[in-house]
Parts: C-alpha cells; structure tokens; sequence
C-alpha cells in the first residue's frame, strides 16, 4: 500500500511439542484421543499434585532456540501466571515470564526466493489449557482436558515484519524449521500451531511505532495473512480519518473478515506472575547445548537458498523441496547419482512423484521408489528409450512394486520403437488408411501433418518415437507429392 503509511507486524507463536508425556506429568501427549482420557491430579490442577518438568521439553525448546540462534539461558525458571478461564482448572497457567529458556535470536526466511531476516525476542515454554467446544443443539459449553499440560514453546518475535507477506512467510518458515528438528506436528489443523498477531501502522519516516492491536488465536496461514491484511486497512481507515487507534486486544473472525474487541489496554489483565513455587530454578549444562547444537541440521531456508544455487532450480521448487525433510533427502541422493538433471529430477519429485503420493496419501518412504531408480528412469527417456509418457506409466509400475526400471519398461511393453524399418511400415500403412489427410496435405493444410503423426503414435499403441517418426513422415509425404 502506498499511501504514505507502514505496517509493522510483530507475532508470538505458539507451538505444541511433539514430546511424548505431557510437560509436568506422565499422561501422554496425543491429539484425537477421547474426551478427558488423558488427564491426571496433576494436569488438571487437583490440590496437593506436584508437577515436575519434563526433560524432553527443555531439550526440544533448547534445539529450537539453538535453530533460531537464539542465547540458552543456562539457568531459568517457570512462573505462574493467574487468569481465570474454564479451560484453566488450575486458574494458572505455568509458564515463563522473567527468565526464558531462549533469547534474541533471528530468524532467516525467504520471500520469493531472496532471504529476509526476523529478530526473535524470546522463546519460552509453558503448558497448553484444555479446550472448549460449544455444543450448539444444546447451547452448552463441553470442556475437554486432553490438552491441559500438552508442552507449548512460544516463540515470540520482534516488530520487524513490514506486510502480510513477510509474516506468512515467516510463520511457515518457524513451521519447517519445527518439522526439519522433529520437535513438533505443526500441523496447523489440528491447532498445534497457533499465532498472535500484533499490527500497527505509522506514517513512513517516523521513528516510532503506532499504537498496535492484537489478534489473538489465529491458526492458518492464510488467516494470519488476511487478518493482518484487514487489520493494517482497518487502522489506516481510522488514521485516514484523523481518529486514534486504541491498543485493543482482538479477535478475528475468519469466515466473516472481521475482528471485534476482547478488551481494551485499560482492561488488560494483570497476571500477577510469581516463580512457580512447586518447581524449582533447572540448569541446561553448557554441555548439553554443545549436544544439542551438533544435532541442528541445515534449515530449510538454507538449503532452499544452496538449490537456487547449486542447481538452479526456480526459488518456489527449491522451498519445496527443501522444505520437506524426505524430498530433500532423496533429491540430493539423486542428484549426486546423475548431475546433469537436478531440473528433471525436481520436475518428477514435486510433479507426478507428489500427485502419487497424494493420490495414495502416502509418504516418500512408505513407497519403494529410490534414488536409484528415478535417475534411471530419467535416463531412460533423455536416453529415448521410452517416451516422456510412457515414463508416466513407469513411474506408477516402480513406486508400487518392487520391480526395476528395465523390468517395468519391458513388462508393460514400453519400449520406445526408434527402428527406421519398423516406423517406414507403420507410417505407410498410416498413410494409406488416411488418404483424406493426406488430400489435405497437398492441398497446403500443413496441420494434417501432425493429424497424421498422432495417428502413427497411437497405432504403434504410444511406443512410436516421435521425432524419428515425424521425419520419416515428412520424408514419405514429401515424396508421394513429388
Ligand atoms: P505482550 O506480552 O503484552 O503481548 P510484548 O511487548 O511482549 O507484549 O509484545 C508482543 C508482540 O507485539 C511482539 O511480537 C512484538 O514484536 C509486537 N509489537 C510490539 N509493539 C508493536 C507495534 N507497535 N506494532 C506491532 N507489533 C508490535
Ligand atoms: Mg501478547
Ligand atoms: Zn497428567
């Protein structure tokens, strides 16, 4: 927008840890299980039940903060922070307000293929509340506990995001690098990953930041994008106007586009925060960073920036690629086995390798298609051993059945027919079978040509080499019109 002012977006991001137990008990940390089966005295609050801090979940917060090249801070504690709400039974949460685990890190991210960069203020962990769901037909409110306890980091970020673009990215960018570490589902549906949005807007060249509001809860990509869309439109609408914007906490609406005030700053809840007095300060030994720092792999908008690089592959295919731990994997193998089609390869993996897999709803791993075998079957046709077609067919036969390039082309009869004396018969007999296309040719419609090839290639049942079977065609036409 340039109507002489700028949005400034800031996130804070919730993620669930894909940790076995819950962060303070021994219930397990599973979604989809039946209504309140995965609850103990701990998690849902009882009096008297002691919680103790799950290992698992400092490690994975510690690995994100490490990602994030984050500072660890080797000793931190929980705080309780109060509020009142029914899917709290304890009327706290258990969190992290003064001390951290992560602080002032970056984020690197990528908008359309060119890197940008994101300053992270902290990530801390905390426990996830149960959840509501409205019953409508009978107009009550049924709470399940399941999630109480499920682990949380929330990783929140600086103001330095400038549009809706910038945040979606970054927000999907926070969601490979959970998956690339193995730490978190991330999967958005199920609400495992969850953000604030913090918009304001300023007049361009002023130094200082306008008055921000937040919408809170926001749990798809797309949501994030028109939230900030509609928020930054809405502000500049008010300025526009000579009006003030309040700092207001929000909620958007999705379905209808529209947010409406939770409560304004002077409503602003004092959480009354103190250190959790049931658990003690705990210390992540610098050694244990060093482990955990060996463990961090290249991230994903790394790698997505080396395949620009290295091969040349368009920016959107690199961040594909790069961005699914599986595909990268078996891309490099590939690559490292033919080095002249990094383009082909990516072609087949994101193309009909990816439409397999989806119309199977399989994984990569789950079929028996290898590194191997896709370079051979991309030799096979650069080779014109069997058209880009038939390569298809082949590509179904080798991702389902344990069977070779080779074995596949011959079983299914695939072999591309390249053989002069072979094609000369088919193109004759096509010839005289067609004499009406053929009536045209002469007369100057030069597309019966091509009437005539696709007809030669489907009597040969697709096996007949195109271009050697569209000279020899030319050649025959040629010399009936003489
Ligand atoms: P709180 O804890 O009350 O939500 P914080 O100061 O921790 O407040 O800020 C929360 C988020 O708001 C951060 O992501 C930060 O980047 C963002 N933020 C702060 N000021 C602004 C602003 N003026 N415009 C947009 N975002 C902002
Ligand atoms: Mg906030
Ligand atoms: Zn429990």
């Amino acid at each position: 927008m340039s109507d002489g002012y700028e949005t400034v977006i800031g996130l804070e991001i919730h993620a669930e840890l894909s940790t076995e137990s819950k962060i303070f008990c021994g219930c397990q940390n599973a979604f989809g299980a039946a209504p309140n089966t995965l609850c103990c005295p701990v998690c849902t609050g009882l009096p008297g039940a002691l919680p103790v801090l799950n290992a698992q979940v400092v490690e994975y917060a510690v690995k994100m903060g490490l990602a994030l090249g984050c500072h660890i801070n080797t000793l931190s504690w929980m705080d309780r922070k109060h509020y009142f709400y029914p899917d709290l039974p304890k009327a706290y949460q258990i969190s992290q307000n003064d001390r951290p685990l992560c602080e002032t890190g970056q984020l690197q991210y990528l908008v359309g293929g060119q890197p940008r960069h994101l300053g992270i203020t902290r990530i801390h962990i905390e426990e996830d509340a149960g959840k509501l769901l409205h019953d409508a037909a009978t107009d009550t409110t049924l709470i399940d506990y399941n999630r109480c306890g499920v682990p949380l980091i929330e990783i929140v970020t600086e103001p330095d995001l400038r549009s809706a673009d910038e945040a979606k990215a970054a927000m999907e960018e926070i969601t490979r690098i959970l998956l690339a570490l193995g730490i978190s589902d991330a999967r958005m549906q199920e609400g495992s990953i969850r953000a604030d949005v913090n918009v304001s807007v300023r007049p361009k060249g002023q130094a200082a930041y306008g008055v921000r509001n937040e919408l809170k809860n926001i749990n798809s990509f797309g949501a994030v994008h028109r939230a900030i869309v509609h928020e930054a439109a809405r502000q500049r609408q008010i300025l526009a106007k000579g009006g003030v914007i309040g700092q207001e906490t929000r909620r958007w609406n999705d379905l209808e586009k529209t947010s409406v005030v939770l409560r304004t700053k002077e409503e602003t809840h004092d959480y009354r925060f103190f250190p959790e007095p049931d658990l003690p300060p705990f210390e992540v030994p610098e050694k244990t960073i060093m482990a955990l720092s060996a463990q961090i792999p290249e991230l994903p908008a790394t790698k997505t920036l080396r395949y620009q690089q290295a091969y040349a592959l368009p920016p959107d295919d690199a961040l594909l690629l790069a961005g699914r731990k599986p595909f990268a994997d078996f891309f490099e193998a590939a690559v490292a086995l033919r080095k002249a089609a990094p383009r082909q390869l990516a072609n087949w993996l994101l193309g009909d390798v990816s439409k397999l897999l989806n119309e199977h709803r399989a994984e990569l791993g789950d079929t028996r298609l290898t590194p191997d075998k896709l370079v051979t079957l991309v030799e096979a046709i650069d080779a014109g051993t069997i058209s880009g077609t038939a390569g298809k067919q082949v590509l179904e036969h080798i991702i389902s059945k344990d069977t070779s390039v080779e074995t596949a082309i011959e079983m299914l009869g695939l072999k591309q027919v390249s053989d002069a004396e072979t094609l000369n018969t088919l193109v004759n007999s096509v010839i005289r079978e067609n004499p009406a296309a053929v009536a045209d040719w002469r007369a100057g419609k030069k597309q019966a040509q091509g009437f005539l090839l696709g007809r030669c290639i489907k009597a040969s049942g697709g096996r007949a080499n195109p271009q050697v079977t569209a000279s020899l065609l030319r050649q025959v036409l040629d010399d009936i019109c003489e």
